[in-house]
Order: C-alpha cells, then sequence, then structure tokens
C-alpha cells in the first residue's frame, strides 16, 4: 500500500522540475518507466471500467431473456454504439433537446471528443479499449517478428486517409442526407431502442464473414502496430482532426535538445518529433512515448501555445484526461441525462422479436421509417467504443 502510494506521489512529481542536463541511462529508464506506467494504469483502470459494464449488461440481458429481470442496465454500454451517438448529436444540433433513446451514448462521444479538444488523441492511447487491444496485439507482433513493420510512404498516406473517408461517410449520411425528421424517426424506432441488445447479438452471433474480417484485423494489427487505429478508426478521424485545435501540444525546446533523436525513435505514430517546434501532426496519440524517452527534461514537454507557454507535466496530463472524461459523465449524470427511459417490461418484450428488427428500415414492419437510409449501428465489425 505505502509502495503504492510512494508510487503515485513519485508519479506525480515527475518533471515538476526540469532540467538541461542530459540523464545517465539508469535515471531516464526509471523516468521513462514511470511515465509509462501512468499510461498503463489508465489503459488498465478503462479496461476494468469496460470488462464491468459488459459483464453487468450480458448477466442483465441474460436474465431478461429468462423472463426475469436482475440488476439494471448499465448505461455505459451505449458508448458501444457510435452511430446512435451521431444521429442523438445530429437531433441535439437540430432541436437544442438530447434523445431519451441512449443518451448515455452521446454524453460518451461528447466526453471523448472534449478530450480531442484539450489533450489531442490522447483517449485513443490512455483511454480507448480497442486502442489498448491494438497496442497489445502490436506488442505481441513485435515480440513474435522482433520488429515493427511500416508500410512504405506511399502506401501509408492513402491508408491514412481510409479513416477520413469512413467519417465523411458517416458525417454525410447523418447530418446531410438524412432530414431531421429521419433522424428523429430512426432514434425512436424499435430497432434503435434495443440497438444495444442487437450489438451484443452480433457479437455473440459473429457470421462467417464477420469472423474472417475480425481475424483479418487482428493480424493486420499484429503486423502493422495501431493498423486499425491509424487506418480505419472513425473515431480516430474525428479526434485528428479535433486535436488540431487542441492547445496542449507535445513542444521541443532546440536551445536544450541535443538531437539524439530518441523522441522519433519511440514514436508509434512516426511522428519526426526531432524535427519539428511543435507536434501538430493529427496522428499525434498524446501517447508521451517521446517525452518519456528524451533524456533532456527541459527539451521535450507538453505545453500550451505561447504566449502562455504553460507546460504540463505527464502527471497534470493524465489528471486532465480523466477529469474532462470523467467530469463530463459526471455531470451528465448530475442533469439526468445519462440512464434511457426504456423500462425493462418494454426489452423484455422486444427481445422476444428482436430478430425481425432491421436497421435499415429502423424496426419490424410496424416501425419502418421513410427517407434515406441510416449507416448500420452494432454491425460494424471493428471497433465500438
Ligand atoms: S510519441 Fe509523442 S509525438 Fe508520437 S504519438 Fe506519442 S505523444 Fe505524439
Ligand atoms: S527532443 Fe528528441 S532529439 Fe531532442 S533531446 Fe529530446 S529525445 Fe533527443
Amino acid at each position: 500500500m505505502l509502495g503504492t502510494r510512494d508510487a503515485v506521489r513519485e508519479a506525480w512529481r515527475l518533471d515538476a522540475v526540469t532540467s538541461t542536463t542530459p540523464l545517465k541511462a539508469g535515471p531516464l529508464r526509471e523516468r521513462g518507466r514511470r511515465i509509462r506506467w501512468l499510461r498503463h494504469l489508465a489503459q488498465a483502470a478503462a479496461a476494468f471500467v469496460v470488462l464491468w459494464v459488459g459483464y453487468d449488461f450480458v448477466r442483465w440481458v441474460r436474465s431478461l431473456e429468462a423472463g426475469l429481470a436482475v440488476g439494471s442496465r448499465p448505461p455505459g454500454v451505449e458508448g458501444f454504439l457510435p452511430i446512435a451517438a451521431l444521429m442523438s448529436l445530429r437531433h441535439l444540433w437540430t432541436t437544442g433537446e438530447v434523445h431519451p433513446v441512449h443518451p448515455a451514448g452521446l454524453v460518451i462521444l461528447l466526453a471523448v471528443v472534449g478530450t480531442g479538444l484539450l489533450l489531442k488523441k490522447a483517449f485513443c492511447s490512455w483511454l480507448c479499449p480497442v486502442g489498448t487491444l491494438s497496442e497489445m496485439l502490436g506488442a505481441v507482433g513485435v515480440a513474435g517478428l522482433g520488429r515493427r513493420f511500416k508500410p512504405p510512404r506511399v502506401l501509408d498516406i492513402p491508408l491514412r486517409g481510409l479513416k477520413y473517408l469512413l467519417l465523411l461517410f458517416f458525417l454525410h449520411a447523418i447530418f446531410v442526407a438524412m432530414r431531421p425528421q429521419d433522424v428523429a424517426a430512426f432514434l425512436d424506432s424499435p430497432y434503435n431502442r434495443v440497438a444495444d441488445v442487437k450489438m451484443l447479438y452480433f457479437f455473440e452471433r459473429l457470421t462467417p464473414f464477420a469472423l474472417k474480417v475480425l481475424a483479418a484485423l487482428v493480424f493486420l494489427s499484429m503486423v502493422v502496430p495501431y493498423a486499425w487505429c491509424r487506418y480505419l478508426c472513425p473515431y480516430g478521424a474525428l479526434l485528428g482532426v479535433l486535436s488540431l485545435l487542441s492547445p496542449l501540444k507535445v513542444t521541443r525546446h532546440t536551445e536544450s535538445c541535443i538531437d539524439c533523436g530518441l523522441c522519433t525513435k519511440a514514436c508509434p505514430s512516426h511522428v519526426p518529433v526531432d524535427r519539428l517546434l511543435r507536434v501538430r501532426s493529427d496522428e499525434c496519440f498524446g501517447c508521451l512515448s517521446c517525452v518519456a524517452a528524451c533524456p533532456v527534461t527541459r527539451a521535450l514537454r507538453v505545453e500550451a501555445p505561447s504566449p502562455w507557454r504553460l507546460a504540463v507535466r505527464p502527471a497534470v496530463f493524465a489528471a486532465l484526461l480523466l477529469l474532462t472524461f470523467a467530469g463530463t459523465i459526471q455531470a451528465a449524470r448530475t442533469w439526468g441525462v445519462w440512464r434511457n427511459g426504456i423500462t425493462d417490461r418494454e426489452y423484455g418484450e422486444r427481445l422476444r422479436e428482436i430478430d425481425s428488427y432491421d436497421h435499415l428500415r429502423g424496426g419490424a414492419a410496424s416501425g419502418a421509417v421513410s427517407g434515406p437510409r441510416p449507416p448500420g449501428d452494432g454491425h460494424a465489425a471493428g471497433r465500438k467504443h
């Protein structure tokens, strides 16, 4: 217990005083280890919460199937319905009201957006469970292959554009092609009301095709670390765009830098940190691997832009991220926009006819939605937040 408290205290004070004198190998290793420990701690805590929510949700669905509700549905499961969340955002944008079906999904989306506006794509490397999984698969791949494979630039650049194309597709479908009444009709539809259970069934009853897609993504993530995040995740694309506005960025001070290149070598996003003054790249995950690798503590720091030049040390960066994310969720809970109003009884009744609900029509024959078709939710074989 004392050891953990000491470790937390040490991590909190890390880089409170910076120096222009390069650290020797031992202290540099120790400092890097502490910065990585902070991030892995946040990743582990986030993964634990996701697993807990998943366990609660599965237990609740199984009990409903047996005709007896046990426990309650955890609203956090709506974080795995990104398309419903985007639709709710459009609804909020058009009407100024939070749609009562899956409000937690919208809140989680806004919390993620908040982190992107303040702390670059730190959500991806500190909290996102898919990012954590991607990192683990990459580590397994590197251990097996003995090296990180990076596609050549001529392939890497167009591949990175794929996630932006996916994001554009969803934004166009929801914010341009669909009329406000179509969005509202879909949000109210039987399909959307049980989209969380549909998503669970999708993963429990994977089709051979979906299984092959998942297996391909796992393999790709092992060969090319962060392949999903770098090339395909529309959430990452959204954060990449927002991160350009982020005031806090990794900043290099040329007067202290000794041009050792360790920062660039450590960067999982292949950002040439040692050639930049400020890392503005949309691919920067805010993982602080470059900061952890830098032997001169004053040379590379997360900073606000001039004239403030306020430096944010690693533990404060982590605290800001957790406060932004958890604070948004807590505020929503306080204002009563977290739990949906669907009763267990309605869920139980809809579960009996759930296979007849169609995401293209929004519901069974009685709940059909007209107008442009919404993109499917809970059907993408890849990332779920
Ligand atoms: S190593 Fe540095 S530049 Fe690279 S993604 Fe992490 S924070 Fe950004
Ligand atoms: S900023 Fe990069 S190149 Fe400069 S001292 Fe730090 S690790 Fe070395």
